[in-house]
């Protein structure tokens, strides 16, 4: 049983837009164990609306549409259900109620064209919207569910956990359930992680781990299937020990943490403040370290020490330590961790320095050569690193090399 998504406007079909609805619920019903067959993205046109309809209806069981529900002349996903279905637009006093109310609430008075939203094709039912005005529509067709929602993501995002998960899970149409667990790592590289875990990452393996990258993280997912939850939760727990075993202090987390949420957690564990001197990363450790709730309690400040003179005035980097070894060492990135640690007087500081590029680089010093230096108590070191890809690629990867590092550091490897 496959399933189909339908995603509706010309915003989309014309560029303008990028159509996100679709990729957010392939995700949700490969949660519930539904596979999606077709994505299909349509102007807002009634006659294609109409044949699109038909097409899905015919070689899928659920169909999952969004967009064209508002008030406007241009809105036609209403009108189409109904004329794929042969069936008239009723009026649903119930549904004109509510979207009387919900402008009532907002101090609006209602335009005369909304009324059109509490139309729907006989037969099918509506799907309360409690976080805007156009209903969804639930439609049985032809041996076919088809489930209407409004194209607004924020919208959709809700009707669809709150009234139309529910549903579709009482409907039976999952395969079993599908649990996900995913493994976050920072610091090997795709081929290195895959190398470690061939035999469970094969074709055919069950359970199926999958190995994705994103900008330098390198994450596993594990997917449990089976008849219950708890089944295909069990089938998870031995997989991940062995990935966790091979792949040791490289997995910083689980699920949607970033390495920016383990350490500032990290941090508050240990009781230990931070800051941060960056060169090559412009801001961005600050920046990460930041967007963590709660960080301002051990995050201490930054200083950008871009120019070869802030380096020096600021940082207390030595004229003779940038001529012996170049702004762009080791060394530099050992001095400016150390100046920055008493500066702000913190127990940890984290420095970054490197070539970004486009220009810059050299035979001996390429594009993408980067140092993360790190001091703390007990003395200071750094490591290195070349990275490849755009300029923006290397900022990013580095910064999260120093939070990484910091990381390390704080589970005491
Ligand atoms: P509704 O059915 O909620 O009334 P609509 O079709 O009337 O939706 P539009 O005005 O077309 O609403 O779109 C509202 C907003 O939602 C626009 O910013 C649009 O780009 C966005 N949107 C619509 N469909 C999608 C989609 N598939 N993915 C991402 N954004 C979308
Ligand atoms: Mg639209």
């Amino acid at each position: 049983m496959k399933a189909e998504i339908i995603s509706i406007g010309s915003e989309l079909t014309s560029g303008q837009n990028l159509d996100t609805n679709s990729q957010w619920l392939s995700r949700r019903l490969g949660e519930m164990g539904i596979a999606v067959g077709w994505h299909t993205t349509l102007a807002d046109d009634l006659d294609d609306n109409i044949a699109a309809f038909r097409i899905a209806g015919g070689r899928s069981r659920l169909v999952l549409i969004s967009g064209g529900l508002g008030p406007t002349q241009d809105d036609l996903t209403r009108e189409a259900l109904a004329q794929m279905a042969g069936v008239e637009l009723v009026s649903d006093p119930e549904s004109f109620r509510q979207i009387e109310a919900m402008f009532a609430r907002r101090n609006r008075a209602m335009p005369e064209r909304n009324r059109v939203q509490a139309q729907f094709p006989l037969g099918s039912a509506p799907i309360r919207n409690d976080h805007g005005t156009a209903p969804g529509v639930w439609l049985q067709h032809a041996g076919c569910t088809f489930v209407a929602m409004p194209g607004v993501p924020a919208e959709m995002y809700a009707m669809f956990e709150e009234q139309v998960r529910p549903r579709l899970e009482k409907l039976g149409l999952s395969g079993g359930v599908l649990v996900q667990r995913k493994i976050n790592t920072f610091g090997w590289g795709e081929s290195a992680v895959e190398e470690k875990l061939f035999d469970i990452t094969r074709r055919g393996h069950v359970p199926e781990v999958g190995i994705t990258a994103s900008d330098a993280v390198i994450s596993l997912r594990i997917f449990g299937r089976g008849a219950s939850l708890e089944l295909a939760t069990l089938q998870i727990a031995p997989v991940e020990n062995i990935i966790l075993d091979r792949l040791g202090n490289i997995v910083f987390g689980f699920g949607d943490e970033e390495l920016r949420d383990v350490v500032v957690r990290l941090l508050a564990e240990k009781r230990q403040s931070l800051s941060v001197a960056e060169g090559v990363t412009g801001g961005l450790v600050a920046q990460q370290l930041c967007r963590v709730p709660g960080a301002g309690r051990w995050f201490r400040g930054a200083i950008v020490a871009y120019d070869n003179r802030i380096k020096l005035e600021m940082m207390a980097v030595s004229q003779a330590l940038i001529d012996e070894h170049g702004a762009v060492s080791a060394a530099v990135a050992e001095a400016m961790a150390v100046a920055c640690r008493t500066r702000f007087r913190t127990d940890l500081a984290v420095s970054t320095v490197g070539i970004a590029g486009p220009d810059g680089g050299s035979a001996d010093k390429p594009v993408g050569t980067v140092h993360v230096g790190l001091a703390w108590s007990g003395g200071v070191d750094s490591q290195s690193f070349s990275w490849g890809g755009t300029r923006a690629h290397i900022q990013s990867r580095t910064a999260k090399m120093a939070l990484n590092r910091v990381r390390l550091l704080l589970v005491g490897a």
